[in-house]
């Protein structure tokens, strides 16, 4: 069983749940956890839980299931909204961040810049670091690109999304993005969790291929257990036994994720096609679905980008998107007629808020 003690428990509260555990017969580790104290003990049994669980000081006990608690509305059932330079992620409408895989160059780069924020994006994405299946592709331009992006943000406006992929990139990462991306590949990387949850920017964590949506709730909470609070999901498409796309997206994982968690969920509809004509479709069916943001790569000449080049959209189908993206966002918010045409009072079924979980 372990026992999450509250920020705010004091040592007497702490004391006194150790005290009433090895009592009841069980053997007792006290640890800290990022920001936490977590009490552990060797077994434990219903009657145990419930006498601790009333104790002052616990924040949430734990016996077998996921230990998942400040990813989700258990914790907090109101649904967290993220700043980020103009945008709110999580308020009305869908957020949209747009550009390319990799920042391949300064001019092409603030090139798809200009044209991305001409399309509607409000963020623009681009990997400084790659990670790249073969250690022989390009694997990105580092620190440069780095500076390149914030020249970039300079130029446009757009904040920035990059993937951090190594603990000792962190800081650089935090000192020139505003939201830190850790890439599908880096979702079970404990140690780059608990070190972007030391930073306080935003993080789009995305939904590892193989991960469950529960294994990447209790990835979300590595980072909001360092104390930071701002997590946002991203489902990116899941590997399965079907070929004819990259991955298969798993538009499930959004209201699974909005029923399980107060944080915000995008979509990237690029890395689940693999190709540029599946994307569209793709993405209008995120936002139907409720997703709050799409992250999509757009290329000003995808058949000239380094990595991803065959899923990259042009600023004009990134535009199209916008604009069907919009029409869609305008219909949920719209209030649904009822039989005598007079408008419902029941709210669109994309805004009505999740039961709580049991
Ligand atoms: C990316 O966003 O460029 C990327 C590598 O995505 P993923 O981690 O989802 O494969
Ligand atoms: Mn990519």
């Amino acid at each position: 069983m372990l026992v999450l003690l509250s920020k705010s428990a004091t040592d007497a509260e702490r004391d006194r749940i150790v005290q009433t555990v090895h009592d009841l017969g069980f053997s007792v580790q006290v640890r800290q956890a990022g920001e936490h104290t977590v009490i552990e003990t060797g077994a434990g049994s219903e009657a145990c839980r419930c006498e601790v669980e009333r104790l002052a000081g616990v924040e949430r006990v734990f016996a077998g299931e996921t230990a998942a608690h400040y990813a989700t509305r258990d914790h907090r059932q109101e649904p967290t909204q993220i700043q980020v330079g103009d945008t709110l992620i999580g308020g009305a409408g869908t957020c949209i961040i747009a550009g390319p895989c990799a920042v391949e160059g300064l001019d092409v780069l603030v090139e798809i810049a200009h044209a991305a924020k001409a399309a509607g994006a409000q963020m623009l994405r681009g990997g400084a670091y790659k990670p790249r299946t073969s250690p022989y592709a390009f694997r990105g331009l580092g620190v440069e690109g780095l500076e390149m992006l914030a020249e970039a943000r300079r130029q446009t406006g757009l904040p920035i999304v990059t993937e951090v992929m190594d603990t000792r990139d962190v800081d650089a990462v935090e000192r020139h993005a505003d939201v830190l991306q850790i890439g599908s590949r880096s979702m079970d990387n404990f140690a780059l969790l608990a070190e972007v949850g030391r930073t306080r920017k935003p993080v789009l964590l995305k939904r590892g291929m193989s991960a469950t949506v529960e294994e990447l709730l209790t990835s979300a909470e590595y980072v909001l257990a360092g104390g930071n609070d701002q997590v946002i999901f991203c489902e990116r498409g899941i590997r399965t036994f079907e070929r004819g796309t990259r991955n298969t997206l798993d538009i499930s994982a959004v209201p699974m994720l909005r029923e399980r968690s107060h944080l915000p969920v995008i979509v990237d509809p690029s890395h689940a096609a693999g190709r540029a004509r599946f994307v569209a479709p793709l993405a209008r069916a995120a936002a139907a679905c409720g997703a709050d943001g799409l992250i999509i790569e757009t290329h000003v000449r995808p058949a000239e980008a380094r990595s991803d080049a065959a899923q990259a959209v042009l600023p004009e189908e990134l535009a199209s998107i916008v604009r069907d993206v919009r029409a869609i966002n305008a219909a949920l918010a719209a209030p649904v007629a009822g039989s005598d045409g007079a408008p419902s009072a029941e709210p669109p079924a994309a805004s009505r808020q999740p039961e709580p979980v049991a």
